[in-house]
């Protein structure tokens, strides 16, 4: 189902004091704002999900997890499983996030099987694309992401497909302070749209939510947000300043 999503993608950030502080500036004042259009998602380290999901029906948000096994049980050392996150109530997991699939060397096989993992758990993927600096110049850029699209989540029925969420970002957007421009994120937008209603159909095009990710601010949310095919956005830096992500929040 299409709607406004905003996820703030914590990473490798704050220990557990510095995560409870940031998270009672974030959660108590959500619980004030006006939010019937927009979904609010908190992308913690996974070790103090239980700290998230434990407040996060009364204040607003959902809680999302950064990783998860392609595997669903068994001897992967180190590993966290759909299933472990669906047992600590978790609801959203980002797949193929850019620093994955370049440290972890995470290549679309396994990516694919995590996708299968999350919504065999109930577990809404939430499925990051984006093309490196080089492809956009060579302008690659829509075949990268169009590839990206297809061997990830496109052997998906529609079905499943609705509980998807995809996340447009441009790697070289990515903590660097260089957003896409308006038109480069609308025209990706519309293009990922199109991919969809090409393999799919128009209405199940028009039921997913894409997000913008990609040095998104307090400054430039409103503008992204506002284009036709933009629905929200995740948030690296920018999430882990309350201030910030709380005007992103209101940025619809
Ligand atoms: C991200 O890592 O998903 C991201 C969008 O980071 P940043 O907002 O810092 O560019």
């Amino acid at each position: 189902m299409r709607r406004n999503i905003v996820a703030g993608n914590w990473k490798m950030n704050k220990t557990f004091e510095e995560a409870d502080e940031l998270l009672f500036n974030i959660a108590e004042p959500l619980q004030n704002l006006d939010l019937d259009k927009t979904e609010v998602i908190l992308c913690p380290p996974v070790l103090y999900a239980e700290m998230f999901t434990d407040i996060a029906i009364e204040n607003n948000f959902s809680v999302g997890a950064q990783n998860c096994s392609n595997h669903s049980l068994g001897a992967y050392t180190g590993e966290i499983s759909a299933a472990m996150l669906k047992s600590m109530d978790i609801e959203y997991c980002l797949v193929g996030h850019s620093e994955r699939r370049k440290f972890f060397n995470e290549d679309s096989k396994m990516l694919a099987e995590k996708v299968d993992q999350l919504l065999e758990n109930e577990i809404s993927p939430i499925f990051c694309c984006g093309e490196v600096l080089e492809d956009r110049e060579s302008n690659n850029h829509f075949d990268i992401v169009g590839k990206q699209i297809f061997e990830g989540i496109f052997h998906l029925t529609a079905e499943e497909l609705d509980n998807v969420v995809v996340a447009y970002e441009p790697v070289w957007a990515i903590g660097t302070g260089k957003t896409a421009s308006p038109d480069q994120a609308q025209e990706m937008h519309a293009f990922i749209r199109n991919l969809i209603a090409k393999k799919y159909n128009q209405e199940v095009a028009d039921d997913m939510t894409i997000l913008y990710g990609g040095s998104c601010n307090a400054k430039n949310a409103k503008e992204l947000f506002a284009l036709k095919d933009v629905d929200g956005g995740l948030i690296g830096g920018a999430s882990l300043v309350a201030e910030d992500f709380l005007k992103i929040v209101q940025s619809f």
